[in-house]
């Protein structure tokens, strides 16, 4: 038996340190070690990698991306109560385990890695979920410092993120999602896999990053993009006049009817209108 699996059931670690899950932080833990074994593996082969965690909560998951050979797992985590309790999981694992105190959309987490490959792998908390994957997919220098991202939205969210334009849920999210990485709903969890339950069906999502996503300026995309998607109903020769230049001009430079509407056009025309924009 390693280490890891000495350490006592995840049930007893939140009643020593009192774990009542709070809302305000998202906290739904996963208690099941099937499960956590499952999304460790999802995340490819870890030898070798540093796996990023953000809110291990009492740790489940984190033992599961250490029991499954990743090389070091570098943990960010708001709540204090749950740092105290992941400090047994770094005594098993001496160097293998850093935890962060601390709010993973203000922290740059490069400093703490060591170069090697990393993989982002993480029960989200869904009230900063969409926030954390922006804030991923819009990082620079691209290609980013992580080679997937292995990540548990709620099941609404990775609709989002993989939807196809034509579908009703296509929207800034798919975009920015598809424009730069490849994404995929690998599974579905039930909600009675959480403790406590979530109202919703959540899914594990993974996102390769592409090596050369189509040219364009990121922020114009970012601009473009939540101009077309702000008013989803009008036609783009409406919706882009908020970007203060004649959108006649833009959606003809980027072979784009005029009368069509955000949710019909696919990432390469985003992209082109990024660049009629920039006037490049
Ligand atoms: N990974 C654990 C599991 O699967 O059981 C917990 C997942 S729970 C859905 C989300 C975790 O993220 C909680 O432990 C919560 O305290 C933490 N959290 C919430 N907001 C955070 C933030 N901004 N930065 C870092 N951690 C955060």
């Amino acid at each position: 038996m390693s280490a890891i699996e000495d350490l006592p059931p995840l049930r007893e670690v939140i009643r020593e340190h009192g774990l009542s899950a709070r809302k305000s932080l998202g906290q739904n833990f996963l208690l099941d070690l099937n499960l956590t074994g499952r999304i460790a593996r999802a995340a490819g082969p870890l030898e070798g990698v540093t796996a990023v965690e953000v809110g291990p909560g009492p740790g489940g998951l984190t033992r599961a991306l250490l029991a499954n050979g990743a090389k070091h797992v570098v943990a960010i985590e708001r709540d204090e109560r749950c740092v105290a309790a992941l400090r047994q999981v770094a005594e098993v694992a001496p160097g293998g385990l850093t935890i962060i105190a601390g709010d993973a959309l203000e922290t740059d987490l490069r400093p703490f890695l060591d170069g090697g490959p990393a993989r982002i792998v993480a029960n989200l908390p869904y009230n900063v979920a969409t926030a954390l994957l922006i804030k991923w997919i819009t990082v620079e220098p691209w290609p980013p410092f992580f080679e997937r991202l292995v990540l548990m939205f709620q099941r609404e969210v990775a609709e989002r993120i993989v939807a196809a334009p034509g579908s009703k849920t296509y929207g800034r999210l798919s975009v920015l999602s598809q424009w730069r990485t490849e994404p995929k709903i690998l599974f579905d969890v039930h909600p009675s896999a959480f403790v406590p339950p979530p109202k919703v069906t959540s899914s594990v999502v993974q996102l390769v990053p592409r090596a050369a996503p189509l040219a364009c300026n990121r922020r114009t995309l970012e601009r473009v993009t939540e101009a077309a998607f702000g008013q989803r109903r009008k036609m783009l020769r409406q919706s882009l006049k908020s970007l203060g230049t004649d959108p006649f001009k833009l959606l003809s430079a980027a072979g784009i009817e005029e009368t069509r509407r955000a949710e019909e056009i696919p990432v390469a025309g985003f992209v082109a209108l990024a660049n009629a924009v920039d006037g490049t």
